[in-house]
C-alpha cells in the first residue's frame, strides 16, 4: 500500500529541533521527500541523521527565515530537489524573554516580529509563486495558543503569534481558487528546545515547577508532544483536508476551550 505522502516533496522550516525535526520525521515516514530549514547546522545535521536512520531523503538547507534573500534562495533550493514542493510547514519560530509590554527593547521586539511575523510571510511569498505555477499546494504556519490568548510578559511573543494567523487567514481566502490552500496549527505547551530556553534563567527546581505548572494548565494535565503536532499538520497537508483552508486548528490538549 502507498505511504499517505508518497510522491510528495514537504519543506519545513525550523526542521533543526522541536516541532519541525519531529514533523520531518513524521512526514518522512509517511514517505515524503522532506527538504529542512534552519540556520542551526548543527540542528539540520542531528535531524539528517535522524531521517537517514529511517532510510528517508532529507536535503537540508541553511537559511534565515527574516532574510528576505536567504529565504528566496532557500526555497529555489528546496525546489530543485524535485522540481516541486507539495506541502510547506513554516514552522521556524523564536520566544521572548520574560519581560513586562513597557520594559522589552525595541531590538527584541524587532527580532520576534522579523522572525515570527516577516519569516513566514517571506516563506509564503516564495512558496505561493512556486505553488501557483505547479497547480496547487498546502501550507501550514505554526501559530500558538497565545495567538487568542494572553500570558504576561509575552507581549511581542503573542503579538506575532496573532499576526500569523491574520497572515494566514488573509492569504486563505486569497488563494482558495488557486489550489492552495492555507492553514495554521495553535499548539499548546510542547517541551522543546524553546521551552527549554524560556526557562533557562531559573533553578532546576524552580524550572520543573514551571513546566508542572504549565502541564497543569491544559485540561489534559499534561504538555503536548511534538509528534502530535505533526500529526495535526500531516491532515492539514493531506487530501483528507481538501476543503479545509484558513483555518487555526488548536492542538492544546484543551486549553483554548476554557
Ligand atoms: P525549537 O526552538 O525547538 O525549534 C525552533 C527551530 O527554529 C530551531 O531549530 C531554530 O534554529 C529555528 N529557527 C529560529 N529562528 C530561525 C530563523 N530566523 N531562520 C531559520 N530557522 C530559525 O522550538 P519549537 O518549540 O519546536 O518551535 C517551533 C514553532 O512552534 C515556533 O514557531 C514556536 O513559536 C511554536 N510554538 C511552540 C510552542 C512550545 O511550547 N514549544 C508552543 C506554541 C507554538
Amino acid at each position: 500500500m502507498a505511504a499517505r505522502f508518497d510522491g510528495k516533496t514537504v519543506l519545513i522550516t525550523g526542521a533543526g529541533s522541536g516541532i519541525g525535526q519531529e514533523s520531518a520525521l513524521a512526514f518522512a515516514e509517511a514517505g515524503a521527500v522532506v527538504v529542512g530549514i534552519d540556520r542551526s547546522l548543527d540542528g539540520l545535521a542531528r535531524t539528517a541523521e535522524m531521517l537517514r536512520a529511517a532510510g528517508a531523503r532529507f536535503e537540508a538547507i541553511e537559511a534565515d527565515v527574516a532574510n528576505e534573500g536567504s529565504v528566496s534562495a532557500a526555497v529555489e533550493a528546496a525546489k530543485a530537489v524535485t522540481g516541486r514542493i507539495d506541502c510547506a510547514f513554516n514552522n521556524a519560530g523564536i520566544t521572548q524573554s520574560s519581560t513586562l509590554a513597557a520594559d522589552l527593547t525595541f531590538e527584541e521586539w524587532d527580532r520576534v516580529m522579523r522572525i515570527n511575523v516577516t519569516g513566514v510571510w517571506l516563506c509564503m511569498r516564495a512558496e505561493i509563486k512556486l505553488m501557483q505555477t505547479q497547480g496547487g499546494g498546502a501550507i501550514t504556519n505554526t501559530a500558538s495558543f497565545l495567538s487568542h490568548h494572553s500570558m504576561p510578559m509575552q507581549t511581542a511573543y503573542a503579538a506575532s503569534k496573532a499576526a500569523v494567523v491574520g497572515l494566514t487567514k488573509n492569504a486563505a481566502i486569497e488563494y482558495a481558487t488557486a489550489g492552495i490552500r492555507i492553514n495554521a496549527v495553535a499548539p499548546g505547551g510542547i517541551p522543546t528546545g524553546m521551552m527549554a530556553q524560556s526557562l533557562s534563567g531559573l533553578e532546576h527546581e524552580q524550572a520543573e515547577a514551571a513546566r508542572h505548572a504549565i502541564a497543569e494548565m491544559h485540561p489534559m494535565k499534561r504538555l503536548g508532544r511534538p509528534r502530535e503536532i505533526a500529526q495535526a499538520v500531516m491532515f492539514l497537508s493531506s487530501d483528507e483536508a481538501e476543503f479545509v483552508t484558513g483555518v487555526c486548528l488548536p492542538i492544546d490538549g484543551g486549553w483554548s476551550a476554557l
